[in-house]
Protein backbone atom coordinates (compact mmCIF):
# COMPACT_ATOMS: atom_id res chain seq x y z
CA UNK A 1 0.00 0.00 0.00
CA UNK A 2 2.99 2.44 0.85
CA UNK A 3 3.93 1.89 -2.76
CA UNK A 4 1.21 2.40 -4.27
CA UNK A 5 0.83 5.96 -2.84
CA UNK A 6 4.45 6.81 -4.10
CA UNK A 7 3.86 5.40 -6.95
CA UNK A 8 0.44 7.78 -6.94
CA UNK A 9 2.09 10.67 -5.91
CA UNK A 10 4.98 9.91 -8.81
CA UNK A 11 2.05 10.15 -11.64
CA UNK A 12 0.41 13.07 -10.39
CA UNK A 13 -2.54 11.64 -8.93
CA UNK A 14 -4.37 13.61 -6.30
CA UNK A 15 -6.32 10.74 -4.78
CA UNK A 16 -6.12 6.37 -4.51
CA UNK A 17 -8.69 4.75 -3.34
CA UNK A 18 -7.70 0.91 -1.56
CA UNK A 19 -10.57 -1.58 -2.14
CA UNK A 20 -9.20 -4.85 -1.20
CA UNK A 21 -10.90 -8.20 -1.81
CA UNK A 22 -13.37 -9.66 0.52
CA UNK A 23 -13.92 -12.55 -1.44
CA UNK A 24 -15.78 -15.72 0.71
CA UNK A 25 -15.74 -18.27 -1.79
CA UNK A 26 -11.83 -19.65 -2.21
CA UNK A 27 -11.03 -19.90 -5.96
CA UNK A 28 -7.45 -20.08 -5.53
CA UNK A 29 -5.50 -21.89 -2.48
CA UNK A 30 -3.75 -18.18 -2.01
CA UNK A 31 -6.78 -16.28 -1.82
CA UNK A 32 -7.64 -14.64 1.39
CA UNK A 33 -10.54 -12.64 2.00
CA UNK A 34 -9.31 -9.09 3.65
CA UNK A 35 -7.96 -8.19 7.25
CA UNK A 36 -10.38 -5.37 7.93
CA UNK A 37 -8.52 -4.71 10.90
CA UNK A 38 -5.25 -4.76 9.21
CA UNK A 39 -6.18 -3.01 6.56
CA UNK A 40 -7.51 -0.25 8.15
CA UNK A 41 -4.21 0.01 10.70
CA UNK A 42 -2.26 0.42 7.28
CA UNK A 43 -4.54 2.77 5.78
CA UNK A 44 -3.89 4.91 8.57
CA UNK A 45 0.09 4.36 8.42
CA UNK A 46 -0.22 5.54 4.79
CA UNK A 47 -2.41 8.73 5.52
CA UNK A 48 0.30 9.55 8.29
CA UNK A 49 2.84 8.66 6.13
CA UNK A 50 1.43 10.74 2.54
CA UNK A 51 -0.43 13.45 3.63
CA UNK A 52 0.15 14.90 0.12
CA UNK A 53 -2.29 11.73 -1.29
CA UNK A 54 -6.12 12.13 -0.29
CA UNK A 55 -6.60 7.95 0.66
CA UNK A 56 -9.63 6.60 0.32
CA UNK A 57 -10.99 3.47 2.30
CA UNK A 58 -13.34 0.63 0.47
CA UNK A 59 -13.38 -3.01 -0.43
CA UNK A 60 -14.59 -4.83 -3.22
CA UNK A 61 -17.40 -7.78 -1.85
CA UNK A 62 -17.17 -10.72 -4.25
CA UNK A 63 -20.69 -12.00 -4.20
CA UNK A 64 -22.17 -9.98 -1.26
CA UNK A 65 -25.74 -11.43 -2.09
CA UNK A 66 -24.60 -15.17 -1.38
CA UNK A 67 -22.98 -13.98 1.87
CA UNK A 68 -24.59 -11.66 3.89
CA UNK A 69 -23.77 -11.75 7.49
CA UNK A 70 -19.64 -12.37 6.40
CA UNK A 71 -20.44 -9.22 3.98
CA UNK A 72 -22.06 -7.43 7.58
CA UNK A 73 -18.87 -8.18 9.20
CA UNK A 74 -16.80 -6.73 6.66
CA UNK A 75 -18.37 -3.56 6.93
CA UNK A 76 -18.80 -3.25 10.34
CA UNK A 77 -15.72 -2.48 10.60
CA UNK A 78 -15.60 1.35 10.03
CA UNK A 79 -17.31 3.24 7.40
CA UNK A 80 -15.63 3.11 4.20
CA UNK A 81 -15.64 5.48 1.29
CA UNK A 82 -15.71 3.16 -1.53
CA UNK A 83 -17.59 -0.26 -1.72
CA UNK A 84 -17.39 -2.19 -4.37
CA UNK A 85 -19.95 -4.86 -5.37
CA UNK A 86 -18.30 -7.90 -7.86
CA UNK A 87 -19.35 -11.60 -9.10
CA UNK A 88 -16.57 -13.87 -10.18
CA UNK A 89 -18.69 -16.73 -9.73
CA UNK A 90 -21.70 -18.23 -10.73
CA UNK A 91 -23.19 -21.79 -10.23
CA UNK A 92 -23.06 -24.38 -13.35
CA UNK A 93 -24.81 -27.52 -12.31
CA UNK A 94 -24.10 -27.00 -8.53
CA UNK A 95 -20.24 -26.19 -8.85
CA UNK A 96 -19.38 -22.62 -7.80
CA UNK A 97 -16.77 -21.95 -10.57
CA UNK A 98 -15.07 -18.38 -11.29
CA UNK A 99 -15.63 -16.89 -14.56
CA UNK A 100 -11.59 -17.35 -15.23
CA UNK A 101 -11.87 -20.80 -15.28
CA UNK A 102 -14.74 -21.37 -17.88
CA UNK A 103 -12.15 -22.38 -20.27
CA UNK A 104 -10.39 -24.32 -18.38
CA UNK A 105 -13.82 -26.65 -17.43
CA UNK A 106 -14.78 -29.32 -19.71
CA UNK A 107 -18.14 -29.38 -20.93
CA UNK A 108 -18.75 -25.29 -20.16
CA UNK A 109 -20.75 -23.45 -22.66
CA UNK A 110 -18.88 -19.90 -22.28
CA UNK A 111 -21.96 -17.89 -24.12
CA UNK A 112 -24.55 -20.15 -21.36
CA UNK A 113 -22.41 -19.34 -18.45
CA UNK A 114 -21.96 -16.00 -19.59
CA UNK A 115 -25.07 -15.42 -19.50
CA UNK A 116 -25.68 -17.17 -16.17
CA UNK A 117 -23.28 -14.56 -15.22
CA UNK A 118 -25.26 -11.74 -16.03
CA UNK A 119 -28.43 -12.81 -14.38
CA UNK A 120 -25.91 -13.41 -11.03
CA UNK A 121 -24.59 -9.58 -11.37
CA UNK A 122 -28.51 -9.13 -11.73
CA UNK A 123 -29.37 -10.94 -8.37
CA UNK A 124 -26.72 -9.48 -6.30
CA UNK A 125 -27.72 -6.05 -7.87
CA UNK A 126 -31.28 -6.89 -6.27
CA UNK A 127 -29.83 -8.03 -3.08
CA UNK A 128 -30.01 -5.60 -0.94
CA UNK A 129 -26.76 -5.61 -0.40
CA UNK A 130 -24.83 -2.32 1.22
CA UNK A 131 -22.52 -1.68 -2.15
CA UNK A 132 -22.21 1.61 -4.19
CA UNK A 133 -20.33 0.63 -7.08
CA UNK A 134 -20.65 -1.85 -9.49
CA UNK A 135 -17.40 -3.83 -10.30
CA UNK A 136 -16.12 -4.97 -13.76
CA UNK A 137 -19.27 -5.90 -15.10
CA UNK A 138 -18.44 -7.98 -18.42
CA UNK A 139 -15.32 -10.06 -16.21
CA UNK A 140 -15.88 -13.08 -18.40
CA UNK A 141 -14.63 -11.55 -21.65
CA UNK A 142 -11.09 -11.47 -19.85
CA UNK A 143 -10.69 -14.78 -19.74
CA UNK A 144 -12.80 -15.91 -22.52
CA UNK A 145 -11.29 -18.79 -24.41
CA UNK A 146 -9.23 -18.73 -27.43
CA UNK A 147 -11.38 -20.90 -29.52
CA UNK A 148 -14.84 -19.65 -29.06
CA UNK A 149 -16.77 -17.01 -31.46
CA UNK A 150 -15.36 -13.65 -30.19
CA UNK A 151 -16.79 -11.67 -27.13
CA UNK A 152 -19.10 -8.89 -28.54
CA UNK A 153 -21.69 -7.34 -26.08
CA UNK A 154 -24.28 -7.24 -28.82
CA UNK A 155 -24.77 -10.77 -27.98
CA UNK A 156 -25.26 -10.20 -24.79
CA UNK A 157 -27.24 -6.69 -25.11
CA UNK A 158 -30.54 -8.15 -22.98
CA UNK A 159 -29.09 -9.57 -20.42
CA UNK A 160 -25.99 -6.08 -20.03
CA UNK A 161 -29.24 -4.17 -20.19
CA UNK A 162 -30.98 -5.95 -17.30
CA UNK A 163 -28.48 -5.45 -15.32
CA UNK A 164 -27.70 -1.76 -16.04
CA UNK A 165 -31.51 -1.10 -15.22
CA UNK A 166 -31.18 -3.35 -11.75
CA UNK A 167 -27.71 -0.93 -11.17
CA UNK A 168 -29.42 2.61 -12.74
CA UNK A 169 -32.58 1.44 -10.53
CA UNK A 170 -30.40 1.66 -6.90
CA UNK A 171 -28.55 4.78 -7.46
CA UNK A 172 -25.14 2.43 -8.20
CA UNK A 173 -22.41 3.81 -9.98
CA UNK A 174 -20.76 1.93 -12.95
CA UNK A 175 -16.76 1.30 -12.32
CA UNK A 176 -14.79 1.05 -15.74
CA UNK A 177 -11.98 -0.87 -14.72
CA UNK A 178 -8.82 -0.47 -16.68
CA UNK A 179 -7.07 -4.40 -15.91
CA UNK A 180 -4.32 -2.77 -15.10
CA UNK A 181 -3.60 -1.15 -18.12
CA UNK A 182 -5.02 -4.01 -21.24
CA UNK A 183 -8.52 -3.69 -21.35
CA UNK A 184 -11.57 -1.57 -20.64
CA UNK A 185 -14.01 -3.15 -18.60
CA UNK A 186 -16.66 -2.62 -19.58
CA UNK A 187 -16.09 -0.34 -22.57
CA UNK A 188 -17.69 1.91 -24.51
CA UNK A 189 -20.52 0.36 -26.07
CA UNK A 190 -21.91 -0.38 -22.77
CA UNK A 191 -21.01 3.05 -20.89
CA UNK A 192 -23.47 3.99 -23.88
CA UNK A 193 -26.07 1.86 -23.04
CA UNK A 194 -25.07 2.58 -19.19
CA UNK A 195 -26.24 6.23 -19.84
CA UNK A 196 -29.34 5.18 -22.03
CA UNK A 197 -30.34 3.40 -19.20
CA UNK A 198 -30.23 6.24 -16.86
CA UNK A 199 -27.19 5.64 -15.33
CA UNK A 200 -25.55 9.00 -13.33
CA UNK A 201 -21.97 7.85 -12.72
CA UNK A 202 -19.18 6.21 -13.64
CA UNK A 203 -15.79 5.88 -11.74
CA UNK A 204 -12.37 3.71 -12.38
CA UNK A 205 -10.47 1.03 -11.01
CA UNK A 206 -7.30 -0.16 -12.56
CA UNK A 207 -7.86 -3.36 -10.63
CA UNK A 208 -3.67 -2.92 -9.93
CA UNK A 209 -3.19 -5.53 -7.50
CA UNK A 210 1.00 -4.36 -7.88
CA UNK A 211 2.04 -0.89 -7.12
CA UNK A 212 3.44 0.01 -10.95
CA UNK A 213 0.18 -0.90 -11.96
CA UNK A 214 -1.94 1.82 -10.34
CA UNK A 215 -3.77 4.14 -12.74
CA UNK A 216 -2.58 2.05 -15.95
CA UNK A 217 -5.20 2.86 -18.81
CA UNK A 218 -6.72 5.52 -17.01
CA UNK A 219 -5.80 7.93 -20.00
CA UNK A 220 -7.91 5.73 -22.96
CA UNK A 221 -11.11 5.24 -19.58
CA UNK A 222 -11.19 9.32 -20.08
CA UNK A 223 -11.36 8.86 -23.76
CA UNK A 224 -13.64 6.68 -23.46
CA UNK A 225 -16.11 7.87 -20.78
CA UNK A 226 -16.18 10.91 -22.49
CA UNK A 227 -16.78 9.96 -25.66
CA UNK A 228 -20.13 8.55 -23.84
CA UNK A 229 -21.22 11.70 -22.40
CA UNK A 230 -19.80 12.02 -18.93
CA UNK A 231 -17.87 14.41 -17.86
CA UNK A 232 -15.48 15.01 -14.55
CA UNK A 233 -17.09 15.51 -11.24
CA UNK A 234 -15.75 17.66 -8.38
CA UNK A 235 -16.06 15.19 -5.79
CA UNK A 236 -14.85 12.44 -5.12
CA UNK A 237 -12.11 12.58 -7.78
CA UNK A 238 -12.25 9.44 -9.53
CA UNK A 239 -16.16 9.90 -10.51
CA UNK A 240 -17.52 11.49 -13.55
CA UNK A 241 -21.53 12.51 -13.98
CA UNK A 242 -23.62 12.92 -17.13
ZN1 LIG B 1 -12.93 -8.38 -9.01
Amino acid sequence: MERSCERALEIGLPAIAFTDHADFVKVHEEQHCVDIAGYLDCLERCRAKFSGLRILSGVELGEPHWFPAETAAVLAAGPLDNVLGSVHCVKLDGAVVDASQFKEREGVDVAAATREYFAEVAAMLDGGQPFEVLAHLDYPKRYWPAGAAAYEEKDYEAEIRAVLRAAAGTGRVLEVNTTRGDRLCPDLTVVRWWREMGGQAVQYGSDAHSPDRVAEGFRVATQMVESAGFKPARDPVSLWRR
